[in-house]
Order: structure tokens, then C-alpha cells, then sequence
């Protein structure tokens, strides 16, 4: 099903605009009609979790041939590891410049629950948990990477098995393009969903929010910059420089998908639209979007990583932490972890961070100081992480091709 030209990404703006006007004039309509965002990102998350699984192993399936698949999986973690690299670096480097942290009163607040349980996990736990002892169970808490990882194991068997002939190929296009078109229909209530998410969001802000903003402004500039520079000029010039394409109009290609993942702060909720733009649009064979795009969504988090850099850097000059060459280069792993690790859901950065603090023995009530902004803060790096997913298809495609 197409939609009309721009029918979508229009509809999308009139939503996010209702939804200002209505969270700011009528807090009281825009917290009722929250239960209909909740609605809407239920539909979401509903089909993710097929969406993902079908589309992993058709890719193998299409690839037919585990060699070929080989070098998909090698270039797709190059890709992730280089782009990952590059963000965590650039936001290290600006936060040492522009030193957004010194004069910021540190003080020691509460941290949220979520976040005192992380203390206790370790790396050693995340890489226990990439083999699931339970698919149900994995599935039933929302693990992505442990079922990606599944989703290739037997997309491997069963490549091998039906010979790209039968009736395994057959099913899973079948179930591909079933799966499609419950994407296609949840998407035409995105407009709605996106006019009661950002109305619910911003009623719920509070009017003290914009002199928050304002006490930690320069950290917002210096993530926000950084951000910008890796999305506006870093990914677009590797764009460019591997596939000759203009980046801005790839760009206005997945911009539905962009849109949408401000709004929901998951790259999880996004994947779909993702998908269906890149699919769609820009030409991308499906057997690379079908596997860069679920995957990437769940380790390729660039935004992530580098709000786990620029944060921590923060933290510790506001606390008056000195830190020296050793432990920058400790931020910049850990933080490139932490990336790999946060759950493809809104605000789970702000989780994993505990592991990047932990690891320059910074106060993980440095997280207190970031709270307030986070919600906001979170759509931005969201953005980046699924413009750095649309971006890896098109480098790895055109590799591939090569
Ligand atoms: N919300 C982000 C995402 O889904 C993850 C994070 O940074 O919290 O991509």
C-alpha cells in the first residue's frame, strides 16, 4: 500500500503541532488522550518483535549462501564499529573543549530505581544473556539483540536446509509481506499517535522545565552540537564519499522515519516505518535492509554513545573529577558499550550510563543533574541512532554491490 506523496509526513506534522498547542493551552485533553499514544505505541511494539525475527532470516534466505552472508555480517559490524567510533570520539573531544560541566552545582539527588538495579549488572551478564535459554521468555521481556542473534542461527539452518527452493523461502516472503501490511496499517494512525504522545509529554513537563533547560544550557549545546555534527556532517560525508549519493536527499527519503522517531524516542518503534522508508524509497535491496536495519536498531546507537561520552565527561567536571588520558580512553570504550547495550527504548541510555560512570568511578548521582532534560534530550539522540541505521544500509549496500 502507498501512501500519497508526503499524505504521511505532513499528517505527522499536524500532529506534532496539535499536540504542542494542546499539551501547552489544554494539559487537562492532552493528558486524557494519552491512553491513545499508549495505544499507538502498543501497535508498534506488537509488530516489532515478528517484524524482526521474519526479516532476519529472510535476509539469509534471499543471501541464500552463508559466505555471501558472512560478508554482510562482517562489513554491517565494521560499519557500526566505525560510525560508533567516530561519534564517541567527536563528542568526547568537543565536551574536553567547551568543558560544559565546570560551574555546574553538583548536587546529589535521587536516582530512579531503574537505575540503582543497573549497579549491580555487569558486562559479563550482557554477554550471558545474548543466548537466550528461553526464546518465549526473551521475547516476552522485549530482548532484541538475544532473538536477532536466534533469528540467525536458524535463518542459517534453514537456508542451508530448503536450498533456497520449497517451501521455507516461500513462508517467510509470505510472512514478510503479511507483517508489511499490518506495519502499513498502523502507520496510518501515526499522525493521531503523535498529536497524544507529544500533548501527554509536554502537559507533563511542568512550567519549571524552561528554567532547567536554561541552568544546564551549555551541556545541552555542547550534546546537541556534537550531535549535529555527526548526523549533519560526519554520516552525510561517509554518504557521499562510499555512494556518490547526496546525503540531504537520502535524508528527505527516510525523513518519516526520522519524524517518528523523535516523537517515540525508540529506534524499536521507529523500525518499521524505517523499514518502509528505505525499502520504499531509496532503493535499498531488502536482503541488506532487512538485516542492517533490525540489527542496527538494537546495537548501532551512535546518538547513544555519544550522549554516554559528552554526559559522563560532563558529570565529572561538574564534580570536579579530574580525568586523565587513561580514563577518557576507559569513557570512550565503555561508552561505545553502553551503547551497544541500552535496549532500543526511550530513555534506556540513561540506564547503561551507570556502567560508563562506574568504570572512571564517578557518583552515579551524577545522573540527578541530567534527569530533568533527559526525556527531551533522549528524542534527539534517537534521531541519530536511526538516521545512523538508514545511512549503513545505503554504505553497505553499495559495498556489498562492489
Ligand atoms: N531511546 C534510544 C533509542 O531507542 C536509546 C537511548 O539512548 O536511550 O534509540
Amino acid at each position: 500500500m502507498k501512501l500519497p506523496n508526503n499524505f504521511l509526513v505532513i499528517g505527522m506534522a499536524i500532529g506534532f503541532v496539535l499536540g504542542v498547542v494542546s499539551g501547552v493551552y489544554t494539559p487537562g485533553l492532552a493528558e486524557g488522550a494519552a491512553v491513545i499514544g499508549t495505544l499507538f505505541l502498543n501497535a508498534l511494539k506488537m509488530v516489532v518483535l515478528p517484524l524482526i525475527i521474519i526479516a532476519v532470516i529472510n535476509s539469509i534466505l534471499r543471501i541464500g549462501n552463508l559466505s555471501v552472508f558472512g560478508r554482510l555480517g562482517l562489513r554491517t559490524f565494521l560499519y557500526y564499529v566505525a560510525t560508533t567510533c567516530l561519534s564517541v570520539g567527536l563528542g568526547i573531544v568537543i565536551a574536553i573543549v567547551f568543558e560544559p560541566g565546570s560551574g555546574v552545582e553538583a548536587t546529589l539527588g535521587s536516582i530512579p530505581d531503574s537505575i540503582q538495579d543497573t549497579e549491580k549488572i555487569t558486562i559479563f551478564d550482557m554477554l550471558l544473556s545474548l543466548i537466550p535459554g528461553n526464546i518465549f521468555q526473551a521475547a516476552a521481556e522485549f530482548k532484541v539483540l538475544p532473538l536477532i542473534i536466534v533469528s540467525i542461527i536458524f535463518g542459517s539452518a534453514f537456508m542451508i536446509v530448503s536450498k533456497g527452493k520449497g517451501v521455507l523461502p516461500e513462508l517467510f516472503e509470505q510472512l514478510e509481506q503479511a507483517v508489511m501490511l499490518v506495519v502499513n496499517w498502523v502507520i496510518l494512525f501515526t499522525p493521531i499517535g503523535i498529536f497524544a504522545i507529544v500533548g501527554e509529554k509536554i502537559a507533563s513537563a511542568g512550567g519549571d522545565f524552561v528554567s532547567i533547560l536554561l541552568g544546564i544550557g551549555k551541556y545541552i549545546s555542547v550534546l546537541l552540537g556534537s550531535l549535529g555534527v555527526h548526523a549533519l556532517f560526519v554520516l552525510p560525508l561517509l554518504l557521499f564519499l562510499i555512494t556518490r549519493r547526496n546525503p540531504f536527499s537520502y535524508m528527505n527519503k527516510v525523513k518519516e522515519a526520522l519524524l517518528m522517531a523523535f516523537t517515540t524516542a525508540s529506534s524499536a518503534a521507529t523500525l518499521p516505518l524505517t523499514r518502509k522508508n528505505v525499502v520504499e524509497n531509496t532503493g535499498a535491496k531488502k536482503e541488506t535492509a532487512d538485516f542492517v536495519l533490525p540489527l542496527g536498531a538494537t546495537v548501532n546507537m551512535d546518538g547513544t554513545a555519544l550522549y554516554e561520552g559528552v554526559a559522563v565527561v560532563f558529570i565529572c567536571q561538574a564534580y570536579g573529577i579530574t580525568l586523565g588520558l587513561s580514563a577518557y580512553v576507559t569513557i570512550f570504550v565503555t561508552a561505545i558499550l553502553a551503547g551497544v547495550g541500552a535496549a532500543a527504548i526511550p530513555q534506556a541510555g540513561l540506564v547503561t550510563m551507570v556502567v560508563v560512570l562506574k568504570s572512571v568511578g564517578a557518583p552515579i548521582e551524577g545522573i540527578g543533574l541530567l534527569l530533568s532534560v533527559d526525556w527531551l534530550m533522549d528524542r534527539f539522540r534517537t534521531v541519530v541512532n536511526v538516521w545512523g541505521d538508514t545511512v549503513g544500509v545505503a554504505i553497505i549496500g553499495k559495498l556489498n554491490r562492489n
